[in-house]
């Protein structure tokens, strides 16, 4: 009776050290997609161009001894560039600022 014991132990043991085993490969597997040094094959896949209108102002100026005052409004050109990498099937995006326009020509 003793020995049926131990056996079983001794198998639960093997057992649990399988399992363990089988997370270490899991954390390995999981490392390898989250390490940044990974070789990635990154292609262009789309270029998105938004424009946000960000802020507006006040702007005054003179015009035949008359005082004028319009609003401008500052836009932001902003491009998205979205990169797939065929290796891993996963994306990544960037994005520039490309422009910054006002409205209203005027000096700052
Ligand atoms: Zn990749
Ligand atoms: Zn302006």
């Amino acid at each position: 009776m003793r020995k049926i014991k131990f056996i079983i132990s001794f198998l639960f043991v093997i057992f649990a050290s399988l399992q363990l085993m089988e997370a270490e490969a899991a954390t390995v597997e999981n490392n390898f997609y989250g390490i940044t040094d990974v070789q990635h094959d990154w292609k262009e896949y789309s270029t998105d161009i938004n424009v946000f209108q960000t802020d507006s102002h006040d702007v005054t100026y003179w015009k035949n001894f008359m005082r004028y005052s319009r609003t401008c409004t500052i836009s932001h050109e902003v491009k998205t560039i979205v990169y797939y990498c065929e290796l891993h099937d996963h994306t990544k995006s960037e994005t520039f600022l490309e422009d910054i326009t006002h409205s209203v020509n005027h000096s700052h």
